[in-house]
């Protein structure tokens, strides 16, 4: 089978750039959403005990985003987070943690590198940027 392929527009990739590096030094959490290639990059207030060593989404700021994409006949097609001075690459608690049959991908700040994965299985999802 083929690797699986998040497909991500430019603008979104470069907007999670920019919000992950301005949230440093904490971790920043938030989906890629869209119809079949993800157009936007939404973030989501990281409610974790210490955002400097960990995430987790705001329950509540994911509902509501769920609600909207339902009504506007999107998806969450991926989620995103950073670690601002680890490497693009799961966590033991990452793995742990995820409840979510879609890619995650890992914003490493310090490596200026992201890679997705499915989680917990860890296999390597690609990241394919295209213009909108
Ligand atoms: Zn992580």
């Amino acid at each position: 089978m083929a690797r699986p392929v998040l497909c991500l527009q430019k603008p979104a990739w470069e907007a999670a750039w920019r919000l992950l590096r301005a949230a440093y030094p904490e971790e920043a959490v938030g989906a890629f959403v869209g119809r079949d290639c993800a157009e936007e990059a939404v973030f989501l207030p990281n409610v974790a005990e210490d955002p400097k060593v960990a995430y987790r989404a705001d329950p509540g700021a994911l509902l509501r985003l769920l609600r909207r994409l339902e009504e506007e006949g999107r998806e969450l097609l991926a989620f995103f987070h950073s670690h601002p001075e680890g490497l693009a690459f799961p966590s033991a608690r990452d793995r742990e943690e995820a409840r979510w049959p879609v890619p995650y991908v890992i914003f490493g700040l310090k490596e200026g590198r992201a890679r997705a994965f499915l989680l917990p299985s860890e296999e390597e999802v690609g990241i394919e940027v295209v213009e909108p």
